[in-house]
């Protein structure tokens, strides 16, 4: 994935008054010697992580990097952005694309696999490559926000009277600068029987600063009923400057629901996701989804077998409230629905 293609859509013509996370995304770590030299690690690590990088490039914007423990090749959020030689290990039942998502292709960019809802790859860029992510062998990863596409795919949602929602996903639709994002709700705002707009992000745990007026003020200001859906792993994510922008979104009426996935490594231990789902309920954010890892080539050193993720559901269950255990899914291709394993 080349976030610098995709640079001047989202960075938009002006260059004065840009707002910072555009910053932020421009001064991104992009070369694995610089993140293990920025953290201080042993030159195995840094060797390691050159030779894996080539399949997918680093990019960690360095607001991630400041909760991250120096001289450590374990942290857990390093461990997710990290490139490791394991990523080489060829495994027959970890493919390029495990989800099905090329079949469920209706469009360009436009996937439909349930009921009344379809899915707007709205760019290939985001502002941070996790390690583990599906997406990484993506053909439109390389893909810039491309309006055209949207057109199009606005055009087949009118033409659908079943389809209650849209989901802005990607990539992360948060690299689009808000400009274009209130264009494109505009337009689906117009069809009638579109009830909820979704938002699948990973910014603004990431890049905090995200959460601007702009973004609260399009999203509140349509007609559609605004969902946003964080994806966050671990409680060392939650730093006070993102649960204050949560807030903003949470203090505006926006439902803020959480998804994790399940990763060996960084939170396949029950007091690691104790802490991750308490600190997100204290931030008013619900545990929405814990996913069992998809089988994407490159990941299998991140995969926790379904029985001990069962397990650390059902403790979960035992300390926490109810609302504060998430669903433990899994995503079958070809299924109508996400697969509930516990929860
Ligand atoms: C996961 C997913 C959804 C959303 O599923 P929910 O269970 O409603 O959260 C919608 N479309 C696609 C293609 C998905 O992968
Ligand atoms: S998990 Fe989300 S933010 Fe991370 S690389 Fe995948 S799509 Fe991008």
């Amino acid at each position: 994935m080349d976030i610098v293609s995709s640079l001047p859509d989202f960075v938009g013509t002006k260059k004065r008054g840009q707002p910072a996370w555009q910053e932020s995304i421009k001064n991104a770590i992009r070369d694995p010697v610089e993140l293990c030299r920025a953290l201080d690690l042993p030159s195995a690590t840094t060797a390691s992580a050159t030779g894996a990088a080539g399949q997918f490039t680093v990019f960690v914007p360095r607001e991630f990097l400041t909760k991250m423990k120096r001289g450590d090749p374990h942290d857990p959020l390093l461990r997710q952005v990290l490139p490791t030689f394991a990523e080489l290990d060829s495994r027959p039942d970890f493919s390029a694309d495990p989800v099905g998502d090329q079949s469920a292709m209706l469009l360009p960019g436009l996937l439909q696999k349930y009921e009344q809802r379809v899915l707007l790859v709205t760019t290939g860029a985001c502002a941070v490559h996790c390690r583990y992510c599906f997406r990484r062998h993506f053909p439109y990863s390389q893909t810039p926000p491309d309006t055209r596409l949207w057109t199009q795919a606005v055009e087949r949602i009118a033409a659908d009277s079943s389809i209650r929602e849209v989901l802005l996903s990607g990539g992360d639709p948060l690299t689009v600068r808000d400009e274009l994002l209130a264009q494109l709700v505009r337009q689906l705002s117009h069809i009638s029987h579109l009830r909820r707009l979704r938002l699948h992000t990973r910014l603004p745990i990431v890049i905090p600063q995200r959460v601007t007026n702009e973004l609260v003020a399009w999203l509140r200001g349509t007609r559609l009923t605004p969902v946003v859906v964080v994806h966050a792993n671990h409680p060392a994510e939650l730093c006070q400057e993102v649960i204050t922008s949560l807030g903003r979104l949470i203090d505006h009426g926006i439902p803020v629901l959480n998804q994790a996935v399940l990763l060996r490594g960084v939170n396949d231990d029950v007091d690691t996701l104790a802490r991750l789902c308490e600190r997100l309920v204290d931030a008013r954010v619900m545990p929405y989804y814990l996913h069992q890892l998809d089988r994407v080539a490159g990941a299998a050193h991140f995969e926790v077998d379904v029985q001990r993720g069962q397990q650390l559901i059902e403790q979960l269950r035992q300390r926490l409230p109810g609302y504060a255990v998430p669903r433990y899914v899994v995503e079958m291709p070809g299924a109508d629905s996400k697969t509930l394993l516990a929860g």
